[in-house]
Order: structure tokens, then C-alpha cells, then sequence
């Protein structure tokens, strides 16, 4: 009911909103890429090389600090325990495979924070495939650490000078790239977003999140099904992969937290839900931030992996059939929520995945409840972020 349909929308979104020139890269995907995926040999080859390269099944962590402060049986997922530190990997290596089956030899990735195309170069390195990533010429300015780790793994980093120099253009750069080379190039897009089937194929990559959050509650409560499952949403791959097998099951609520930046009435925000309107972006039928006549607007958060203008056309569907619940998150509040997680469970989250911590202050919980929160990331990353705001907070105390 709440996966795609076969012309690839989801209520009325997603669909594929390309220029004709992309045509015959897309329809090429479309046509293979259930064959590829479903097929036994790609599916052991996926699901060993998440066991032993990945780490998986990552964790379902019973936090009791977390219970006991806001009530309710509190589990965390720990996708922060994936190698290379989130829930992406999961993705980046189910589109090498595809992309080795397809028989492509080079790869090409957009990137904002740096997350995506360090995710994209670890399988690249791994899988001896030729790796190009575009990103904003001020993202990489703002996240060096990862253009390097990028340059280490063998990638080549290719800068965009164009428009605002950040994700949005670099998208552009990479559909460019794409066009002009669609025989032997495979694109990897890193969340549920752009045209079909890239929604639903990453989906189906993330999908092992929550078949492993059913098999690890039944275990641990002897019920497969928690109450709510709660996830940050910044495209929405980490929510998708956590909702996915309990999307048809109505007794358990979906919770998606959105960024909120400095808060959803200042211009300072990423709550697409909140702020935004249907409209096209990347390919998709969605629904995202923009003026009134429709272009987009730049969105903010501290979070870097939230700080997207737009949702993936399922959780539009999601959000407008009232199926999950979306909530948002100021950057103070994750930041707070981050810094009690440190101290309560020493467990450092992603900023991103700390608006979804901050989310538990947020929504009603009975003590009967069992939630499962999606701990998407962890945050090393983040350490600077972390550190001044403590600095700060250390300060405003003694004042
Ligand atoms: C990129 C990222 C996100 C946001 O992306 P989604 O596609 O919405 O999951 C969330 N958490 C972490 C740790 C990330 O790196």
C-alpha cells in the first residue's frame, strides 16, 4: 500500500521527471533493476558482504537511561556502528553490485556534507571501479576532512562553481556527467530521492534496517512489531529503511523528525513538511521548500545530512496520508539531545541522528510502549559542532 506503484509513485508522488536526455539511463535502470536485485546469487552476495564488510546485523541496544527518563521501553538501532560510521553504506554497496551487474566501470556521485561520496568511494576502492564525485565548490571548502578521505579511497573530487556552489549544483554537474556518458557509467544517488527507481531501489537496500529491528524485538520482547519506530528524515533514507516492514502493519507509528535549523518561523529551516509544497525536484514529484514561483529555497540546519530541500517522495506519501507522524527538531535541541545521549549512554551520535533523540522529549510515550529509535550515525564528524556548543553552554553557566 505504501510501496511504489508500477509507473514508480507513491500516492502522487515520486514518478520521473527527467529531461528527455536522461531517458535511456533511467529506463535501462528501471528495466533491470528488480531482475538484478531479487536475483539469489546478487542477494548472497549483498547480504555477506553486509555481514563481514559492513558489520551486520548492527545492534538493537536497550537503553535503559533513555527509558527511564522518558518513560516506555527504549531501544536504540545502531546504524553508527556500520563501517564508515552510518546507514549509507548499506545503500553504496547494494549499487555497486547492481552496477558491476550492469556493467558499468566508472561511478559517478553528487555530494553535500561529504557523507554520500565517502560512502561511495569506500565500495568504489573496494569493488576497483573508477569513482567521480561532484560537490559544491563551498561544501568542499566546508568539509575538507572528507574530500580527503574521499582523495584516499582514490576518488576524484570535482568541485562545482556554478549557481551556490552547494548539493543542488552538484546534482546538476552529475546528471550532466551522466548524460554524456551513459553506456559505461552508473550514478549512485545516496537517499531515496531523485527520479524512479532510484526511491524505491534505495529503499529496498535500507530495507535490512527494520528486518533486523523484527528479528532482534522478537528476541528481546518476544513481538516483532514495536509501538513507534522513530528517524530523522533528510532525504529519508534511514527513516525508509527503519519504517519499511512495519509501513503495513498500522499499529506501529511511524515518527519522522525533521530539521527545523534555528526554528520552521524563521528562514533558517530544513522541515520540508512544515514549509514546503509539492512541486518537482530532482526528478521526483514531491514535496519541497521554494518561493512562490517555485524555485528552491536553500535550506538550513546544522546538520550537514539534513540540510536537504526537499523529502523523498514515500515519506510525501507518508506525510500526506497521514501514515507517519513528522515532527521537527531545532539545531539546539539535537544538540542538547546529543549531549545527554554522550552522558547517559556514552554513545556520541550524528548530528542527524540526534534530532531524532530530540524527538523523544517531543511525542507521548506510555510506559507500555516499545520504541525504536534509528540511531543513523555515529559522530565523530561532529565533534567540532559538539564541542562549541558545550563550550558555549559551559560559559552561559557561569555568566
Ligand atoms: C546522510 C545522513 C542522514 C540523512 O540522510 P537520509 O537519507 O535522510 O537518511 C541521516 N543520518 C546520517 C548519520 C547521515 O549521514
Amino acid at each position: 500500500m505504501y510501496t511504489v506503484d508500477n509507473n514508480g509513485f507513491y500516492g502522487k508522488f515520486g514518478g520521473s521527471f527527467i529531461p528527455e536526455m536522461m531517458y535511456k539511463n533511467i529506463e535501462h535502470l528501471r528495466k533491470e533493476y528488480l531482475n538484478i536485485i531479487q536475483d539469489p546469487s546478487f542477494q548472497e552476495e549483498f547480504q555477506s558482504l553486509l555481514r563481514d564488510y559492513v558489520g551486520r546485523p548492527s545492534p538493537l541496544y536497550y537503553s535503559q537511561a533513555l527509558s527511564d527518563i522518558y518513560g516506555g521501553k527504549i531501544f536504540l538501532k545502531r546504524e553508527d556502528l556500520n563501517h564508515t560510521g552510518s546507514h549509507k553504506i548499506n545503500n553504496t554497496i547494494g549499487q555497486i553490485l547492481l552496477a558491476r551487474r550492469l556493467g558499468k566501470r566508472r561511478i559517478i556521485a553528487e555530494t553535500g556534507a561529504g557523507q554520500h561520496g565517502v560512502a561511495t568511494a569506500t565500495v568504489c576502492a573496494k569493488a576497483g571501479l573508477e569513482c567521480i564525485v561532484y560537490m559544491g565548490a563551498t561544501d568542499v571548502e566546508r568539509q575538507q576532512p572528507n574530500v580527503e578521505k574521499m582523495e584516499f579511497l582514490g576518488a576524484k573530487v570535482i568541485p562545482v562553481t556554478s549557481g551556490n556552489k552547494t548539493l543542488k549544483d552538484a546534482t546538476n554537474e552529475a546528471i550532466r556527467d551522466w548524460i554524456s556518458n551513459p553506456e559505461d557509467t552508473h550514478y549512485i544517488i545516496g537517499s531515496v530521492v531523485g527520479p524512479h527507481p532510484y526511491p524505491d531501489m534505495v529503499a529496498r537496500f535500507q530495507s535490512i534496517i527494520s528486518e533486523e529491528i523484527q528479528k532482534q524485538l522478537l528476541e528481546k520482547t518476544g513481538h516483532k512489531n514495536p509501538t513507534k519506530v522513530i528517524a530523522c528524515v533528510g532525504g529519508g533514507s534511514n527513516a525508509a529503511g527503519a519504517f519499511y516492514h512495519f509501513m503495513d502493519q498500522k499499529e506501529v507509528e511511524l515518527i519522522a523528525v525533521e530539521a527545523a535549523g534555528k526554528g520552521v518561523e524563521t528562514k533558517e529551516s530544513a522541515a520540508t513538511t512544515a514549509l514546503g509544497k509539492l512541486g518537482v525536484l530532482h526528478g521526483s514529484m514531491t514535496l519541497l521548500m521554494q518561493t512562490e514561483d517555485g524555485q528552491v529555497i536553500e535550506p538550513y540546519s546544522v546538520s550537514a545530512g539534513l540540510d536537504y530541500p526537499g523529502i523523498g517522495p514515500l515519506h510525501a506519501h507518508l506525510f500526506d496520508s497521514k501514515r507517519a507522524t513528522f515532527v521537527n527538531a531545532t539545531d539546539n535541541e539535537a544538540l542538547e539531545a546529543a549531549f545527554e545521549l554522550t552522558r547517559v549512554e556514552g554513545i556520541i551520535p550524528a548530528l542527524e541522528s540526534s534530532h531524532a533523540l530530540a524527538a523523544l522529549g517531543k511525542i507521548e510515550i506510555k510506559d507500555t510502549d516499545v520504541v525504536v529509535l534509528n540511531l543513523s550515525g555515529r559522530g565523530d564528524k561532529d565533534m567540532n559542532t559538539y564541542l562549541k556548543f558545550f563550550k558555549q553552554q559551559q560559559q552561559d553557566k557561569k555568566a
